[in-house]
């Protein structure tokens, strides 16, 4: 079954790929940040965005729960 859900990090609307606290991170996302180096510039700014994906509130999650 494939799910179609907003990407949390490039916020295009992607197939369901990778659910990480109930946010979906694109393939292409994925890609990146598995390919990401610490030594890369974007490494930063995808490390700052997981972790806003991750600590930011979600009231979707909350009616669901
Ligand atoms: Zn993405």
């Amino acid at each position: 079954m494939i799910r179609i859900a907003v990407c949390s990090l490039c916020l295009k609307t992607r197939k369901e790929n990778l659910m990480l606290f109930g946010k979906n991170i694109c393939e292409d996302c994925e890609a990146e940040l598995t390919q990401s180096s610490t030594e890369d510039l974007s490494y930063d700014l995808y490390v700052k965005k997981m972790k806003e994906v991750i600590t930011a509130p979600s009231k979707q999650d909350k009616n669901k729960l």
